[in-house]
């Protein structure tokens, strides 16, 4: 039997690498624990999956960081504002380019395609000097070989990581990235000679970006690269593994030809159309990886139906030449469902999480070859059955409405620069308004009173306790406001564990995991909510905590909630009816709370999309679709209020070029948005002379990392963004949220904030 395992998640299944990597960026762990926990997670995790029999077991999954910055190193192509003089790379060079360090900003972070993961862009251009600079591929190899499990390396393939980069800044925009390929393929093969050196026989190339809509050099690009690689190939396996979606069909003709590869992986689940593709021809003497459990998700595998597939493939490529896998890295699902103790059975019997879908992988395998657990089966049987009849997952109600939204039309009655007339003058607020997106610093006594609030054993701390805690809290986030003289205020969310979660506890149709964490970006996790049942809202979800604070205050106070679409794309959602139904429902819920808090007297309501662009599909096919319900979601949830009521919206990401017209489309009256970490991307698209229309505050300062602009670099910030922006419509924030910064970060960055903003004005 053959069982395989594309990827899987590192942080620990209680975030062990989370924390240990915190305290050592904090200096109070050397990196000698740094190390000793890391390889603890790997030694835990690579036996696990050896105990479950799973036959390609990956190893170089794990990562302090991200596998594309690992990626970066091992090719030596770190930026020179790092100032490495080569050597093999240590942690305080690889942490810079995550993070930044005193004198260099951290390198740009994106959305690794369609996920809520987060990679650094490699940064390449002619002059970059590639070496092997980091070994860490076969020292994982020969890691996992000493404790007696041999496996299977992986390693971003040469061409997914060249389309995956940018140029470095300076470089000609005609340079092409693919142009290096000659480049690096020698150090791949330096890495292919020392593993198979230290006993490997087979290594996994990712080349995920063969799912995307390629134009054909990018994909001669794939035949150049590995007839290259051939020669170092021989004697040795590769599989070239690609999820996310289905492989396009010339695409498909690319990777079925490549040279010198040994197998093929595919996801059998986004991937609707592969099982066509395979029929439609498969090289007889190779080996095919189907990826037929979901690791985008965390709903158990329908066993039997995974099988039927599993079979239909073998009686195309043949006897013994499938391999049962996962659909992509489980690096996207949570971790194990054995340490959740508070899901109820019937529930969790309707769920895997990547420690179980190792062994529904493995399960299927010992099937297809005849050697079926019958009671395994069975039980997952009878957990599917009970899913699909289940009375808490049907509200007619819910779903008749729903149902009542699809097609027709719902927009504010009039259009925005008339609002935004209205607006300015019940606000009066100054040219240049300053705001900052919603969150401010957790502080440890915040964190600690929270976890006094929901833990039972230590509930030294009463409901009334907790509330006077937040209050208090709240009212220093405001007082902190006025001293630093910002024009529209937040409450902080100090009340919020999370934006997704938050909304998610007080809807019905949700569940909740206790340890259910997923990597988002380095060590923060999100904890996505599990929309099991068709949604509603019980009750007012924020108004108390948004109502409190504006009655602290003279100045407006924005209201804070999240957008449907966020709130899907940010759960793990059902797989039992389309994505769009579910996120109709979301929007209702959403729009009760938004009226609810215009009666409560708050005349700025900002409903965050963070998550609208990665929800895109990756192919342009699909995307117009998505765009149009997604769009329509949030104009549900706010099409009902006044012309003076403000909406706002927020994204934490630059790159809308490609979707500028659905966000203008969604219709706010002011967007804040990312750009500090993406060298203008984002006022490129306002340079090509699309008109935005509406307020927007392209980000001045990286949330994510903790260097503190001067106001002079804020400054020439807003200068640059009046160059293509009319000054009316310009609001000054940061990036994002606050919430995982420090006050001693926040305090001087937005004192410096305010004071570019006021330095602009005097200048206008
Ligand atoms: N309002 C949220 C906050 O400030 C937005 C976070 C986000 O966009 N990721 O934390
Ligand atoms: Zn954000």
């Amino acid at each position: 039997m053959a069982s395989h395992v594309v990827g899987y998640p590192r942080i620990g299944p209680k975030r062990e690498l989370k924390f240990v990597l915190e305290s050592f960026w904090d200096a109070k762990t050397t990196a000698l624990e740094l190390q000793a926990t890391a390889a603890d997670l790997r030694s835990y995790i690579w036996n696990q999956m050896a105990a479950a029999g799973t036959k390609f077991i990956p190893s170089n999954t794990f990562s302090y960081y991200d596998q594309v910055l690992d990626t970066t190193a091992m090719l030596g192509a770190v930026p020179p504002r790092y100032g490495w003089n080569g050597g093999e790379i240590g942690f305080d060079v690889y942490f810079s380019m995550a993070r930044g360090n005193a004198y260099a900003p951290a390198m740009e972070m994106t959305k690794w395609f369609d996920t809520n993961y987060h990679y650094i862009v490699p940064e390449l251009g002619p002059d970059v000097k590639f070496s092997y600079a980091s070994h860490k591929a076969v020292d994982e190899y020969k890691e996992a070989k000493a404790l007696g499990v041999d496996t299977m390396p992986v390693l971003i393939g040469p061409v997914s990581y060249l389309l995956l980069s940018k140029l470095a800044k300076g470089v000609d925009k005609s340079f092409s990235l693919l142009s290096l390929l000659g480049k690096i393929i020698p150090i791949y093969k330096e890495v292919i000679d020392e593993l198979k050196a230290a006993g490997a026989t087979w290594t996994q190339f990712d080349e995920p970006t063969l799912v995307l809509d390629l134009e054909s050099h990018q994909l001669e690009a794939f035949t150049h690269a590995y007839s290259e690689l051939e020669s170092s190939l021989s004697g040795f396996n590769v599989l070239v593994e690609t999820y996310f979606a289905d492989v396009p069909a010339e695409a498909y003709k690319t990777l079925t030809s490549l040279k010198g590869v040994t197998a093929f992986g595919f996801d059998l689940v986004r991937g609707t159309r592969t099982l066509d593709l395979i029929k439609s021809g498969f090289p007889s003497d190779k080996y095919l990886f189907a990826g037929v459990v979901d690791g985008r998700n965390i709903w158990a595998n329908d066993l039997a139906s995974s099988l039927d597939t599993l079979q239909a493939l073998e009686s195309i490529v043949g006897k013994g030449k499938v391999v049962v896998s996962t659909s992509c890295s489980l690096l996207h699902t949570a971790v194990d469902l054995m340490n959740e103790t508070k899901l109820d059975k019937e529930l969790k019997s309707w769920l895997a999480f990547a420690a179980q879908k190792v062994v529904e992988v493995n399960a299927l395998a010992k099937a297809l070859v005849g050697e079926k657990d019958e009671e395994f089966f069975a039980s997952n049987a009878v957990a599917h059955a009970s899913r699909k009849s289940s009375p808490r997952v049907t509200n007619e109600a819910v779903q008749k409405a729903a149902a009542g939204l699809r097609g027709s039309n719902h927009r504010r009655a009039t259009n925005v620069r008339a609002r935004l007339d209205a607006q300015q003058n019940k606000l009066n607020l100054p040219i240049l308004p300053t705001t900052t997106c919603g969150s401010y610093p957790q502080t440890t006594e915040l964190r600690r009173c929270k976890e006094y609030q929901f833990c039972p054993c230590i509930c030294t701390i009463s409901e009334n306790d907790y509330a006077n805690a937040i209050k208090e809290e709240i009212s220093k986030v405001v007082k902190l406001q006025e001293e630093l003289d910002l024009d529209v205020l937040v409450h902080g969310e100090p009340e919020r564990n999370d934006m997704v979660e938050y909304f998610g506890e007080q809807l019905s149709g949700f569940a909740f995991t206790v340890n259910g964490w997923v990597q988002s970006y380095g060590s923060r996790c999100v904890k996505p909510p599990i929309i099991y049942g068709d949604v509603s809202r019980p009750k007012a979800m924020t108004v108390f905590w948004s109502s409190m604070p504006q009655n602290m205050t003279e100045r407006p106070m924005k209201g804070m909630l999240t957008g449907p679409v966020t709130i899907l794309n940010w759960s793990f959602v059902r797989n039992d009816q389309p994505r769009h139904v579910t996120s109709y429902q979301i929007a209702l819920a959403i729009k009760d709370e938004v009226e609810d808090l215009e009666r409560a007297g708050i005349n700025i309501i900002q409903i965050d999309e963070a998550a609208l662009r990665e929800g895109l599909p990756l192919r342009k096919s699909e995307q117009s679709f998505y765009l149009e319900w997604a769009v329509h979601s949030f104009r549900i949830t706010n099409c009902g209020v006044k012309d003076t009521t403000q909406i706002h919206t927020h994204m934490c990401y630059s790159n809308v070029n490609d979707i500028i017209h659905s966000i203008i489309d969604m219709d706010a009256d002011v967007i804040t948005i990312e750009n500090s970490r993406s060298d203008e991307k984002l006022l490129s698209v306002f340079h090509e002379g699309i008109k935005y229309g509406a307020g927007i505050g392209p980000g001045v300062n990286d949330i994510h990392s903790p260097r503190i602009p001067s106001t002079e670099e804020v400054a020439d910030r807003i200068r640059k963004m009046l160059a293509v922006l009319e000054r009316e419509f310009v609001w000054v924030n940061p990036d994002c949220g606050l919430k995982t910064r420090k006050y001693s970060e926040v305090q001087p960055a937005l004192t410096n904030m305010v004071a570019a903003a006021k330095l602009i004005r005097a200048e206008l």
